[in-house]
């Protein structure tokens, strides 16, 4: 399958068209930024990375009965998905306290829950991706109340599921965002599972394994990368 028309370039990829109407192409770049783009870098290899480790999610969710926009991974920066009409809500599911939760409460980073904590935010870079609460969701039509249902409930279900699978490989799942969109009536989970929109620390020594690396500055992002690649992807 041939990558065709470039439809958006994002941050860290380009989804292109394909000769299937049905299928897109997400093309993984190395590209990084972050603080909704004003700081900007590139981490080596990180397309790759992304692109295998979200492949690899997206067929252990699919096994696990949860419907995703995966289709297959033709090679090292491409994947092939669904082509679906985007939510325009990012769902954020945590564990441990980290990053905006702890602005807003004061606790203490690494401060586990004593149950997950599910947000939605408003996808829009202009606005810098807004907190927004249900009520929000319903007023402005951003999805229907049956379809912010699906939401938590997908979501929660998610999290049962990864958590475990992060903890079988020796890694933390603090918090990470979920996107979702419509497809032939159904909704699917899109986007990515990666370093980049996942904090994920080492079970055994809380060593930050993803994008906060590049965020703060805190060196070794490209090992952390290839690390997380390692630990989840050993023996594809
Ligand atoms: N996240 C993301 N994209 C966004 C916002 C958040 O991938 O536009 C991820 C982020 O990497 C983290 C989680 O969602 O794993 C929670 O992010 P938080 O609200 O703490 O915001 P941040 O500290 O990243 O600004």
């Amino acid at each position: 399958m041939e990558r065709l028309e470039a439809l958006y370039e994002g941050k860290a990829k380009i989804l292109y068209s394909t000769q299937d109407p049905e299928l897109l192409i997400q093309y993984f770049k190395d590209d990084a930024s972050a603080f909704n783009g004003v700081k900007k870098g590139t981490i080596v290899d990180k397309g790759v990375i992304n692109n295998h480790v979200s492949s690899h999610i997206f067929k252990f969710l699919e096994g696990e009965g949860i419907k995703t926009h995966f289709v297959d991974r033709p090679s090292d920066r491409e994947m092939i998905v669904r082509k679906m009409e985007i939510i325009p809500i990012e769902v954020v599911v945590r564990n441990v306290i980290a990053g905006s939760l702890q602005k807003r409460t004061g606790k203490p980073e690494g401060e586990v829950l004593p149950k997950p904590v599910l947000e939605f935010y408003y996808k829009s870079d202009a606005l810098g991706d807004p907190m927004i609460n249900e009520s929000h969701i319903d007023v402005f039509q951003w999805a229907s109340p049956e379809e912010v249902a699906f939401l938590k409930e997908t979501g929660h279900r998610i999290n049962e599921v990864l958590f475990e699978f992060f903890k079988k490989r020796k890694i933390r799942l603090v918090d990470y965002k979920l996107e979702f969109g419509r497809y032939k009536g159904e909704i699917l989970l899109g986007d990515e599972i990666s370093p980049d929109g996942c904090r994920l620390w080492h079970w055994d020594t809380n060593e930050k394994m993803d994008k906060d690396r590049f965020r703060f500055d805190l060196g070794s992002v490209e090992e952390m990368y290839q690390k997380v690649y390692h630990l989840i992807c050993a023996g594809e």
